[in-house]
């Protein structure tokens, strides 16, 4: 779908192909990770909401071992490949026993209604995951008592007629199956270049029909602020992909806010100020704009596995501090889904966001062109040793936000 003024994406073979080899070359920097089977990599507990009531939702996630195309460079602003084995497969016995770990020890502490299965890739892609340990960890996952809903992700081209069918059988009749799909942008320019996606749409609307025939719920993440557009046109692009997920059957809609992961392209980018974070007043702004009969949209993006090193944030050049408290009224808005919580919110920097979403830009083409021909790959290994550890400060205050671990 073609919904900017981007041009036609068979423009943009020259610039794709650059982005691939650089997506691809920057994750090779990472070796691979070491995980353990007595523990999932990470976990988290947030309020959230299944249909009009305020639950308690769990993340579990698993050691992923490597999405399948991340390995051959992937989408552009993700980061979940560094924290994975790189491809070596897992075995079902490790996986399940990271999610037995994970029940034994959070879920009579939280008593969770709504599960997230984590494994940051392609939960049903048998090279990632054994089909085995797929139903196996969905079937303990139904028996929790009190659960309604389990989340599982996957890229749209993996969810095919035989395997909803087997997954959906897995669960308990009386819980929800969800799988989520990245579908990051409605405007073909903005997913497959900017993004790196390979999908079309397609893609997704085969995968929506399949999901709807053997009853599970669909859900599309929907990216705000890829590489390489202006906040306007990042808002623009949000807002339309978020009516359009709607109008072609998606269930829910999450809006990611761009993070910031290492050995990502955005990254790279976001290390010589060729990458801006969005505001926190453009999530308010996409919440605001989007057509009232999307009824379950839901603002994510922060629960990855490896934690993201920055996030969405609103900058305060001359007076302001309002991040945390934007950052808590989303924590609010996810238990409560009113979207009154934002009416309220105001700061001096609200005019400062304003104007920067005026400042136009050159061309997509060219934008792409000069920030990937600043790029060097010795500069980006000396930023990497020089900040290994670098976390912006506050983005502990913003996980404590989503209810996350202590
Ligand atoms: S966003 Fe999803 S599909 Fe894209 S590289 Fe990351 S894990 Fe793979
Ligand atoms: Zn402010």
């Amino acid at each position: 779908m073609q919904i900017g003024n981007f041009g036609l994406e068979s423009e943009y073979t020259k610039e794709l192909q650059k982005i691939k080899q650089w997506a691809k070359s920057l994750r090779n920097l990472r070796e691979k990770k070491e995980t353990t089977w007595t523990e999932p990599v990470d976990w988290e507990v947030k309020g959230a909401n299944i249909n009009g009531e305020s639950v308690v939702s769990l993340t579990i996630t698993l050691t992923p071992s490597g999405c399948a195309w991340a390995s051959t460079g992937g989408c552009t602003m993700c980061g979940e490949y560094e924290g994975s084995t790189k491809g070596e497969m897992v075995s079902d016995a490790f996986h399940i026993s990271q999610f037995a770990v994970a029940l034994a020890t959070y879920v009579e502490k939280y008593n969770p209604k709504w599960l997230r299965i984590y494994q940051e890739g392609n939960y049903i892609n048998n090279d990632e995951v054994t089909l085995n340990a797929q139903v196996v960890i969905l079937k303990l996952a139904s028996m929790i008592k009190g659960i309604k809903r389990i989340t599982i992700e996957c890229m749209a081209k993996y969810i095919t007629e035989e395997k909803a069918a087997l997954l959906r059988s897995a669960v308990a009749k009386d819980v929800e199956l969800e799988i989520g799909m990245g579908f990051e942008a409605a405007d073909d320019i903005v997913r497959n270049i900017c993004v790196n996606k390979g999908e079309t749409i397609n893609d997704y609307i085969r995968a929506l029909k399949i999901l709807r025939a053997n009853n599970v719920r669909s859900l599309a993440y929907v990216l705000l602020k890829p590489p390489f557009l202006t906040e306007a046109e990042a808002i623009e692009e949000a807002i339309k992909t978020t009516n359009y997920a709607n109008e072609i059957g998606f269930d829910a809609v999450s809006l990611q806010p761009v993070t910031i992961h290492k050995y990502s392209l955005v990254h790279a980018l976001y290390t010589i100020r060729e990458y801006e974070l969005p505001w926190l007043w453009s999530i308010i702004e996409v919440v605001n704009n989007i057509n009232e009969n999307v009824e379950d949209f839901r603002i994510g993006g922060l629960g990855f596995y490896p934690r993201p090193v920055s996030a969405a944030y609103n900058r305060h050049i001359y007076k302001g501090d309002c991040n945390r408290k934007i950052w808590e009224a989303i924590k609010e808005y996810g238990k409560y889904r009113n979207k009154d919580i934002f009416k309220n919110l105001d700061c001096r920097c609200r005019y400062d966001w304003e104007k920067y979403c005026r400042e136009e830009e050159d061309t997509l083409k060219n934008r792409i062109n000069y920030k990937l021909d600043r790029l060097t790959i010795e500069n980006y290994k000396q930023f990497l040793a020089d900040n290994l550890n670098e976390v912006r400060s506050d983005i502990n205050y913003i996980s404590i936000a989503g209810d996350t671990q202590v």
